[in-house]
């Protein structure tokens, strides 16, 4: 028998892909790799109504930019609709399913009715086992599932422990809709029974489904497959997740300038540790992961943690990717020069940003178009002072002959002897020249991608000003 690990990530493309969602992806992405197996990305587009193509190119990228690569084809479960109701007919066949005739105006009834007595709203079996009249069968009638009525349904959940369900409370919920279509319920048991899924890690919030999926399982004689229920993720004051608690795509963390390996160490650590290790590589992480470990208790998002984490991963990251992040994000075209300028200046910048956002922005001071945009600062850089001052700095800068780190620290300190200046009284006015802000780090760094002729360049037009 195959007993290869097989698990599924299975987002609804009606919505972005969310950081909960992308930490359930990496869950099945480490377990299946941890176990040597597959992670199958199946997209459950039934509601075609609420599916849309922007959604599903949302999720893929967001998948692809975390390195989440599934196994295979991508599964559309729409295409499968064949499938889930030939199982819907063999349950009716074994009389394991039946057809309801109800009409939703007797079914809100009933919901009414039992939530006066004091009841669940649950649906009342009418139908379980009866046959239609003529007047009956003027509705089109959905397909019921015939669910135990005594016992229980034991769920042994990896994350939650053992769950016990009282059948009784189990309802016969319905497998095919009066249209013919198939439910989630049904559709997503055939699915995970075709691809042959062993684990099914999701968020709790799908707990009571397992209950009733089980139960599909069980009435076709199929092994259920081992559940993981992990918990949803929580705001930073406890409370259900919400737009106001900042971004929730996974595409707004990449646009505001986030590492994808710090959003997927952080994904990773948000309900799950492994003592008190902070930082994991991919292998680490596969290596470290075990399911049982995932906390019981819901995450708390903690943004200002996520930019600590980004901020780490930035330093530690390798200069030649963050360049070539750069002049993606920042949609520069490639240009060699530009390149060997801004491999000497990153290794300086990157440690005083936080996220590849702030450090383009720092940045941007080596290829702004001339004369360069000053912001506005309570420093006057117009008066006559400095512009005397940096008037014999460009004359002394003109004598140079050659460009390198010694030589520009011996030309400002023949300047600061001959002008009789402080550094910080040159440096500061030549900062907010050279680049219109203040871009935070040693002057002499700061000049040498810079090269001579620009900075003559950007002096006389901040002169002729
Ligand atoms: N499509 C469901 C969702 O997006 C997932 C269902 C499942 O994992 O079984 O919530």
């Amino acid at each position: 028998m195959n007993n290869q690990v097989i698990t599924r990530f299975a987002p609804s493309p009606t919505g972005n892909l969310h950081i909960g969602g992308a930490r359930t992806a990496l869950y099945n992405w480490l377990f299946a790799h941890k176990n040597h197996g597959r992670m199958v990305l199946r997209i459950e587009d039934t509601d075609k109504e609420r599916s849309t193509d922007t959604a599903l190119e949302n999720i893929l990228d967001g998948m692809r930019w975390l390195g989440l690569n599934w196994d295979g084809d991508i599964y559309y479960q729409s295409q499968f609709i064949k499938k889930h109701q030939e199982i819907a007919y063999q349950l009716l066949e074994s009389g394991n399913a039946y057809y309801c005739y109800c009409s939703a105006d007797e079914l809100s009834k009933m919901k009414e009715d039992a939530l006066s007595q004091g009841k669940s709203p649950v649906y009342n079996n009418k139908w379980r086992e009866r046959l239609p009249n003529e007047i009956d069968k003027k509705i089109q009638p959905v397909l019921r599932l015939k669910t135990p009525l005594k016992g229980k349904t034991i769920i042994n959940d990896k994350v939650q422990g053992l769950i016990e369900y009282d059948n009784k409370d189990i309802d016969d919920f319905i497998i095919l809709r009066s249209d013919g279509t198939p439910t989630y319920m049904l559709a997503s048991v055939v699915d995970d029974h075709e691809l042959g899924i062993t684990d099914i890690i999701r968020g709790d919030d799908h707990l009571n489904n397992a209950a009733r999926q089980i139960n599909i399982c069980l009435l076709m004689s199929w092994i259920p497959p081992s559940y993981s229920h992990i918990p949803l993720i929580h705001s930073s004051n406890g409370t259900k997740l919400s737009k106001r608690d900042g971004a929730l795509s996974v595409s707004d963390y990449k646009k505001d300038g986030y590492l994808a390996e710090a959003v997927l160490n952080y994904l990773l650590r948000l309900g799950w540790s492994y003592g008190d290790q902070e930082f994991f590589s991919i292998n680490e992480m596969i290596e470290f992961f075990n399911i049982e470990k995932i906390h019981k208790s819901p995450a708390r998002l903690d943004l200002k943690k996520l930019l600590n984490v980004n901020s780490h991963y930035l330093k530690e990251k390798n200069d030649d990717e963050l360049i070539k992040l750069i002049f993606k994000s920042e949609r520069i075209l490639f240009d060699k020069k530009l390149e060997e300028k801004m491999k000497l200046i990153i290794p300086h910048l990157k440690t005083k940003s936080k996220t590849l956002n702030e450090l383009s922005e720092l940045i941007r001071y080596l290829y702004q178009e001339r004369p360069i945009e000053i912001k506005e600062f309570d420093f006057n850089i117009y008066t006559p002072e400095i512009n005397d001052l940096v008037t014999s700095f460009k004359l002394s800068l003109e004598k140079i002959d050659n460009w390198d780190l010694m030589i520009i620290r011996d030309l400002f300190d023949n300047f600061l002897v001959n002008t009789n200046t402080k550094l910080i009284d040159i440096a500061k006015p030549l900062r907010i020249i050279l680049t219109g802000s203040i871009v935070p780090t040693g002057i002499y760094e700061l000049l040498l991608p810079l090269g001579k002729a620009e900075i003559l360049n950007r002096i006389s037009d901040y002169l002729n000003n």
